[in-house]
């Protein structure tokens, strides 16, 4: 590996660098559709955001281009094989519980709190000026780099689709995105939600008028809510929830209306939708409770998928569908949104999963196609395939070991059930800049990024540029 001090190049511009992303954490580049234009594709903010970092790049006496404010790329070396580096100037909205403002940025005892500070514009700035420090010191290269710009990674990637189908230039041959952790994450698993459709005609002794849980696909219900009528005492019913509760450390109550009609809730714990052990899965309780009571119909094949297939099933086991790759590890399985009203003909559970290689989209279709009492079963259009570049990819192994130099830390891959820009190349991850014991404050109020730690990943990324391209 080298012998430039790159941490020492990074010391000469800790002013440059953070007066910079100053000025980039400053705009406010919330997507808002209400002021989306044709100049503006996802609102002005995120298009403000572009141009100003295009502006500092020209500043620095980069090739800058500007596709039609989608996207932005710079542009440095030359050599037949490109190095891709993706990353992203728009931002999740900054939301309540801020304790400063989250568009005037503020280092408080080494912190640096803006919306963007982490994710991503603290990054792309620190990757910005490895690459310049590559650039200002004249260092030897044989290949190009293109540093791609984002302003839509955080909704549908409808910036890197204009890209692609507009930039007029290869995809390029390799690269990485400084859009998540150290040390790397070169897996991610594939991702599809599939919808299981039930009838809702039912006139048992107990009637299921409707059935409601979870908010998102990609979250663990928290709660969940049945409303019933029929041959039910109330009392035995609420003596019988209070000891499911206590026997399955869930809350819930139960309340009855003037006409007789019974509400029941279940309260779990909600959690990421690629780690659905970690929630609780409010619905499934909610399932399971009601399954001795005397549905028929279509509320009784509802209620049993849920309470005898789905339950506390996190890897699909009883559907037949779990698989685990070497690699990749396991599929999981988030049994995300519920809904079911009597008088509706097409009623749905929509299940969220995140596969490793080895099983595909159809495999789980055809499974689910299999469960007793499913009339159909569809799938969302936002498939996302597994992708995985081998450990031993020079790419890989070159990235980690520049991570191990300036950590002293011991690297080592990583699949992740999300996903990043790293999957926009075939032979692409993504690297930084949270190190592994930083604190994750990505999306969150009073979201921060530790300055020594950015000049670190600046560091980082510097070595790891020049390691690529040299
Ligand atoms: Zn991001
Ligand atoms: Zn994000």
């Amino acid at each position: 590996m080298s012998t430039i001090d790159f941490k020492a190049e990074v010391d000469k511009r800790r002013e440059a660098m953070m007066a910079d992303l100053f000025t980039i954490l400053s705009i406010n580049s919330e997507r808002d559709d209400s002021l989306a234009d044709k100049e503006h594709p996802f609102g002005p903010g995120p298009v403000k955001a572009l141009k100003a970092f295009l502006e500092i790049a020209e500043r620095d006496g980069y090739q800058t281009r500007n596709i039609d404010n989608y996207a932005g790329e710079l542009e440095f070396g030359d050599g037949d094989e490109v190095l891709g580096i993706f990353a992203h100037l728009d931002v999740v909205p900054a939301g309540s519980g801020w304790d400063t403002d989250p568009y005037t940025p503020v280092i408080k005892d080494g912190r640096l709190y803006a919306r963007g500070a982490s994710d991503d514009k603290g990054p792309t700035m620190a990757c910005y000026y490895g690459l310049n420090i590559i650039k200002e010191l004249g260092l030897p290269v044989s290949k190009k780099v293109r540093f791609v710009l984002g302003t839509d990674e955080e909704s549908g990637w409808a910036d890197m689709d204009y890209y692609f189908e507009h930039a007029g230039v290869a995809k390029p041959d390799f690269g990485f995105s400084p859009d998540a952790e150290f040390p790397i994450i070169n897996g991610e698993k594939g991702n599809i939600t599939e919808y299981l459709h039930f009838p809702g005609a039912n006139d048992g002794a107990v009637v299921l008028h409707k059935f409601e849980g979870g908010l998102r696909e990609n979250m663990v219900p928290e709660s969940a809510t049945a409303l019933i009528s029929g041959d039910l005492d109330f009392d035995q019913l609420s003596e019988a929830l209070r000891t499911f509760n206590a026997d399955n450390n869930v809350t819930g109550e139960v309340s009855q209306d003037s006409e007789g009609n019974i509400a029941i809730t279940i309260n779990g714990k909600s959690a990421h939708g690629s780690m659905p052990y970690k929630g609780v899965n409010g619905a499934t309780f909610l399932a399971n409770f009601l399954k001795p009571l005397a549905f028929n119909g279509a509320a009784r094949t509802y209620i049993d998928v849920i309470a005898d297939v789905l339950h506390e099933d996190f890897e699909a086991e009883k559907l037949g569908l779990a698989y685990t790759d070497d690699k990749m590890g396991s599929l999981s399985m988030n049994a995300g949104v519920f809904s079911f009203l009597k008088e509706a003909k097409d009623n749905t559970i929509a299940l969220n999963f995140r596969f490793p290689q080895g099983t595909d989209e159809k495999v789980l279709k055809a499974g689910l196609e299999k469960v007793v009492g499913v009339e159909k079963v569809t799938l969302s259009d936002h498939l996302q395939s597994p992708h995985y570049v081998p450990a031993d990819d020079p790419l890989v192994t070159t990235l980690l070991s520049v991570y191990e130099k300036h950590t002293g830390l011991k690297g080592h891959e990583q699949v992740i059930g999300g996903g990043t820009f790293g999957r926009l190349l075939e032979r692409g991850v993504a690297f930084g800049a949270l190190f592994p014991d930083s604190i994750d404050t990505m999306h969150q109020a009073n979201e921060f990024s530790d300055v020594e730690e950015l000049f670190t990943a600046a560091a980082i990324y510097a070595e790891a540029i020049y390691e690529l391209i040299k």
